[in-house]
């Protein structure tokens, strides 16, 4: 999962950033509105976690133009405490959810599963095909119980394609959301990771659609 982090606030950035990819998240960080308002336009993030207060152009500005523009990404608004109308100012222009600061990370890492998991439809945390489960409050995977050893990459990898099961997803799409922007987006090296994924959790778990991407699919007697 890709995260927007849109914060101007220094230290609370690299705390936001550190606690965000240990929890398995590929974050971009903007510091102020101008640069989160190109980069939510321009890249394919799965949330956006938005301070309303941001230099150059104001977290509820950012968040009216994305929704003008039609990008429907869910965000959550970070605003300072008893600025209640900035709340309401933030969800009139859009926002999913709200936190009021200081907080505390991890309930911001919980409000973002639960923004994730309404966002893909799925009611439990849990994601699960046949005997494959991922518990993203935990950042563990395990098939028929036994706890499989991913790289983070591997993890993130499984996540998204267990987020999005029962369609294909192109190597672009996977490119997308599971790199920064600084990464070096060759689509070939996602092969090589599905690839190990398939030695990890079993070769026939992920499909491949010839011309089209890759698909998670339970074993046979396992749905
Ligand atoms: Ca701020």
């Amino acid at each position: 999962m890709r995260i927007l982090l849109a914060e101007d606030d220094k230290d609370l950035s690299r705390q936001l950033k550190l606690a965000l990819a240990d929890a398995g998240y590929v974050v971009d960080h903007a510091p102020d509105g101008e640069e989160a308002h190109y980069l939510g336009a321009n890249e394919p993030y799965d949330a956006v976690i938005l301070d309303l207060g941001l230099p150059k152009i104001d977290g509820v500005s950012v968040l009216e133009r994305w929704r003008r523009e039609g990008m429907a990404v869910p965000v959550l608004i970070l605003t300072a405490r008893s600025a209640w109308s900035e709340k309401v100012a933030g969800f009139d222009a859009g926002a999913d959810d709200y936190l009021t600061k200081p907080f505390h990370t991890e309930e911001l890492l919980a409000r973002l599963r639960a923004l994730l998991r309404r966002t893909a439809g799925h009611a439990t945390s849990t994601l699960q095909s046949g005997s494959l489960r991922l518990d993203p409050r935990a950042a563990r995977a395990s098939v028929d119980g036994e706890p499989l050893r991913l790289t983070s990459l591997e993890y993130r990898l499984l996540h998204y394609v267990l987020m999005h099961q029962g369609r294909v997803i192109s190597r672009t799409e996977l490119v997308e959301h599971l790199y920064d922007q600084d990464f070096d987006r060759d689509s070939n090296t996602i092969e090589v990771f599905i690839g190990r994924l398939r030695k990890k959790i079993g070769p026939d778990r992920i499909e491949t659609v010839r011309g089209l991407g890759y698909r998670i699919v339970p074993l046979a007697g396992e749905a």
